[in-house]
């Protein structure tokens, strides 16, 4: 058991009091000697906990699991989930621990939660174990997504554990924590409703609607409006990984959060060259997860979601099914305005027009065609209104058909913008550094393998300012070599 030691983390447990069923009281086994890797000072300041106190060996005693804040009862949270298409129905923290709810700075509740802090009762065949590289791997990505303005799950430190775990070899172990605004997903739904059927749904619901969509609160059919605000957030997150091609790479029901936070680092990695069908997980091989089907199987997941919801809706199964098939409905009308909205700021329009679906899609099939960078062209882009040169020989000039090219300039002069305005607004939201696949390999080759964390650190400073191009970073701006060849990812390492 670990101690139960008095420490600076206060935290409460709303989940694990409203929703017993869905939660087992569990332990953590982590390794014998701690050691901090990364600690997010910024987002320890916006949970008000003392960063000197989270990096001294009490801090990191707590940030493994080996002690327990006061009052903290950890849960392992159970949930289902389909994975690739079929149902599994109990998954659950196999490997995690939600230790408990603390309120931000702003008023917010946030869970704390620990990932590789040892086998649980839901961990299956799994060691209940995470490696250094792939904590780290989240720790980056996450802390991009969230300078990009992308909702996300934050990580808050990654700790060694001073164990070595069997993967393909021996590798470090570590465990990350994590700060989300919950934990659950549309896979605890699925949970809920085959162990507890609608009455344990209706409680999952109203503890959600509480924390996330009060607003659906006052409608007058709560649940249908859960629904919409579910469906709504996870339009508006999937447009924005889109814009800036984003590829999750396991969207199973289990990681996808009802918040609309990004969850469940694994096998994602952003696009270099443009490509739809971009794929990059291992596992993936009918392209399932692939960029350009990210939008319909967010709508396939919310579907599974209202399944669970059906009977809240209405008593009347054929009209529940009804109005749940007219929020489905929605969510891609959300979808597509957000992603078109998004796309105009990329190419610095600031109105809307009816030809501008059309302006947009021929650009992006010539960037497929001529395999081009997807973000470094639309900083390239904006160096052609203001005539700068190219930070890197990123072709777009001979690449965008001088048609395309001339249409656009004009649109942008009948909105009368002048074009060093129109590059700045361009260059606000098209970002120059994003984890660049290769880049992020090679700090977490240094971090694991030689445990020299400089690469680690340089890149993060890279990504957690995204839109401001700085001297002595330009190899980060750049994409892989074509020698590199194709980029591959893993889940659950
Ligand atoms: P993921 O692919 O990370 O979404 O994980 C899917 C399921 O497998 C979840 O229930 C995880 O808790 C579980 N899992 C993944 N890796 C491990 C591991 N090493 N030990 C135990 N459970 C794991
Ligand atoms: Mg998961």
């Amino acid at each position: 058991m670990p101690q139960i030691v008095p420490t600076e983390l206060v935290v409460d447990h709303t989940y694990a009091t409203d929703l017993p069923e869905l939660c087992i009281a569990w332990s953590a086994a982590t390794g014998p000697a701690p050691r901090l890797l990364v600690l997010n000072e910024a987002l320890a300041a916006e949970l008000g906990l003392d960063a000197t106190w989270l990096a001294s060996d009490d801090g990191m005693a707590t940030l493994v699991g080996r002690t327990v804040p006061d009052g903290a009862t950890p849960v392992a949270q159970a949930y289902a989930g389909h994975q690739f298409g079929g149902y599994s129905p109990r998954l659950g923290d196999g490997r995690a621990l939600l230790v408990g709810e603390l309120v931000d700075a702003g008023g917010v509740r946030r869970d704390l939660h620990l990932k590789g802090s040892g086998r649980t009762p839901f961990a299956r065949g799994g060691d209940g174990k995470a490696a250094v590289g792939p904590m780290l791997r989240e720790y980056v990505i996450s802390e991009a997504m969230h300078a990009l303005g992308i909702p996300t799950t934050r990580s808050l430190a990654v700790v060694a554990t001073g164990e070595q775990i069997a993967r393909d070899t021996m590798l470090p172990g570590a465990v990350l924590a994590r700060v989300a605004a919950s934990h659950v997903r549309v896979g605890t739904f699925q949970y809920a409703a085959a162990t507890g059927g609608p009455d344990l749904v209706r409680r999952l619901a109203d503890h959600v609607i509480a924390r996330h969509h009060p607003q659906a609160i006052d409608a007058t059919n709560p649940y249908l409006a859960l629904l919409e605000c579910a469906g709504q957030a996870q339009a508006r997150l999937i447009a924005r990984w889109m814009l800036v091609g984003f590829v999750h790479g396991v969207m199973n029901t289990d990681n996808m959060t009802i918040s609309g936070e990004t969850i469940d680092y694994g096998p994602c990695a952003f696009m270099d060259r443009y490509d739809p069908a971009t794929v990059f997980s291992s596992i993936d091989h009918g392209g399932r997860y692939a960029y350009a089907n990210q939008p319909p199987i967010g709508q396939w997941n919310l579907a599974r979601l209202a399944e669970t919801l059906l009977p809240l809706i209405d008593d009347d199964r054929e009209r529940a099914v009804e109005r749940a098939t007219a929020v489905l409905t929605s969510y891609t009308d959300t979808y597509t305005s957000v992603w078109l909205d998004g796309m105009r700021a990329k190419v610095g329009l600031r109105t809307a027009q009816p030809t501008d679906r059309a302006l947009v899609d021929e650009m992006l099939t010539m960037l497929h065609e001529q395999q081009l960078d997807f973000t470094g062209c639309f900083r390239a882009l904006s160096d052609l209104l203001t005539g700068r040169a190219p930070a890197d020989a990123t072709p777009v000039d001979h690449a965008l058909d001088a048609s395309w090219v001339a249409r656009w300039r004009h649109r942008l002069a009948d909105e009368s913008t002048r074009p060093e305005v129109a590059a700045a607004a361009m260059d606000a939201v098209n970002p120059v550094y994003i984890p660049r696949n290769h880049a992020v390999e090679e700090a977490l080759a240094e971090a694991s393998d030689r445990g020299d964390l400089t690469p680690l650190h340089r890149l993060l400073d890279a990504v957690r300012s995204p839109f401001t191009p700085r001297p002595g970073l330009e190899d980060l701006a750049r994409p892989a070599p074509p020698s590199a060849g194709p980029y591959r990812t893993f889940c659950g390492t």
